[in-house]
């Protein structure tokens, strides 16, 4: 097994760093470069803690590699969201049917750490951190890092890109004329704010992800361990309603009482963390091929970034690592032929679960406070009763199942397809009906 040639993975963040345990479990030496110092001994980045909704997809990718249980350990299941309207007390949507199947949230650092530790107890994984990838030449492996101790050159027989959206691998393949990308960013951008333990306790329901549906804005909040929640707000950049407008505390001040007024009394720092945390931006990336010459791939956000409204990008990105693992399976460690089939496999799943970000902003950002929509919610909860298995809504499919993103946008279009010839069926039935009826009247 120690015979097989080191693999570099660049990037040890979420995939990097699970990819690295997969790989160490195959037999192959792992070279991991990461540009960050180590994260387990620095402090966080002040505005990006991003805690992260995991689902059955990400738990399925840790469960494979025992590390299900761990990971769970230091997160909270979120049952359903809870709606804070402007004025009246917040309600319950529950995620399932049944309301008991939950997504977790877990702070970033945490999960990111617990990884890292992971891989580097495994024999054969090294880890190279403040070694930011600048160089990598295609057609040999050779790679060329900056360290604080000035630029360094590596080699690997193949080099896998686990860096993340604004990937450098994937810039390299660019500059080499290997492949072609597209980045469309969202005039949207998002900013953390917290909302500390009151009086030592939750300051919300912490078995809830909480959302303020504002139409134009909009801001989550999931909760951690330490009690407290992390909010995340999401608003234009420009504009006369965006982050840009509001320029005093003041400002900060009014516009919060006014639209999102449950809130001020529960976040003491809410003015200084507006004021200071950075605003980050928000974007779909598509890029092809994902691989070059059988090896230099691309997993993960590098490969393929997405809006965060599903709650999906880790969990894709983790799903990713498990079809590399099967697809060296299959073709007997042969990388030439498992990147392109990999690539085979994911590339329909990645697009399809960046349409339903996309498509779900506006459902939490607009829909969701509607009563149409918590209607309709309500017979598609309904539907999942009465027909067990046989309708399921996008949500669980996407949340609580590892059912292909493709497969699950198929699925769901027959449903509603299903649905909406059912409910002609029924209103035809209905009308003739009223007709027979009318016919008896007039006899
Ligand atoms: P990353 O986690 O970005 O890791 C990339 C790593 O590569 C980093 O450690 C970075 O330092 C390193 N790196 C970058 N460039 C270089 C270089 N040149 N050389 C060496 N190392 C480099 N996903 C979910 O599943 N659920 C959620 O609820 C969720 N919520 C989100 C909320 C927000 C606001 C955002 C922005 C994202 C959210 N995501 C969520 C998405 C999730 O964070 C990403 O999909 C996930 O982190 C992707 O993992 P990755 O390993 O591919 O990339």
């Amino acid at each position: 097994m120690s015979e097989r040639d080191e693999i570099a993975v660049v990037g040890a963040g979420l995939a990097g760093c699970l990819l690295a345990c997969y790989l160490a479990r195959r037999g192959y030496p792992v070279a991991l470069y990461e540009r960050r110092p180590d994260p387990r001994v620095g402090t966080p980045e002040r505005g990006r803690s991003i805690n992260l909704a995991l689902a059955d997809r990400g738990l399925d990718a840790l469960r494979r590699i025992g590390l299900e249980e761990q990971v769970l350990a230091d997160a909270l299941p979120m049952r359903g969201r809870m709606i804070h309207p402007v004025v009246g007390e917040p309600q319950l949507q529950p995620y399932s049917a049944s309301g008991d199947l939950a997504i977790n949230s877990i702070g970033r650092g945490a999960l990111n750490n617990t990884l890292l530790e992971a891989a580097t107890k495994l024999p054969g994984v090294r880890v190279a951190f403040d070694h930011r990838l600048v160089g990598l030449d295609p057609a040999t492996g050779e790679m060329t890092f900056e360290t604080p101790q000035g630029t360094v050159t590596a080699h690997a027989q193949v080099v896998l890109g686990a860096d993340g959206a604004g990937s450098a691998v994937r810039g390299q393949l660019l500059e080499h004329d290997l492949l072609t990308e597209s980045a469309d960013f969202l005039d949207y951008g998002y900013k953390e704010l917290t909302i500390p333990p009151l009086g030592g306790d939750f300051a919300l329901d912490p078995g809830a992800l909480h959302i303020w549906p504002r139409g134009t804005s909009m801001m989550i909040a999931l909760p951690n361990p330490d009690r407290s929640f992390t909010c995340t707000l999401f608003w234009p950049t420009h504009g006369t309603a965006s982050f840009a407008s509001l320029g005093s505390k003041a400002a900060i001040e009014r516009y919060f009482a006014q639209h999102y007024p449950d809130v001020p009394p529960l976040a003491p720092t809410l003015v200084d963390d507006y004021q200071h945390n950075p605003i980050g931006l928000l974007g779909t990336v598509r890029c092809d091929p994902w691989q070059a010459g059988g090896r230099v791939g691309l997993l993960g956000d590098a490969a393929h970034a997405i809006v965060p409204f599903y709650g999906q990008g880790a969990n894709c990105a983790f799903e990713d690592v498990v079809e590399l693992d099967r697809c060296l399976d299959e073709c007997a460690d042969d990388w030439s032929a498992a990147l392109p089939l990999f690539q085979q496999r994911r590339q329909d799943n990645a697009e399809a679960i960046a349409q339903m970000a996309l498509t779900n902003f506006v459902e939490m950002r607009d829909k969701v406070a509607s009563p149409v929509y918590q209607t309709r919610k309500k017979i598609e909860h309904a539907l999942e009763r009465a027909l067990p298995g046989r309708y399921v809504s996008e949500y669980e499919l996407v949340s609580f199942s590892t059912l292909p993103y493709a497969q699950v946008q198929r699925r769901v279009r027959r449903q509603y397809q299903a649905v909406g010839a059912m409910a002609v069926g029924v209103l035809a039935a209905l009308a003739g009906a009223a007709v027979a009826l009318g016919r008896r009247r007039r006899r």
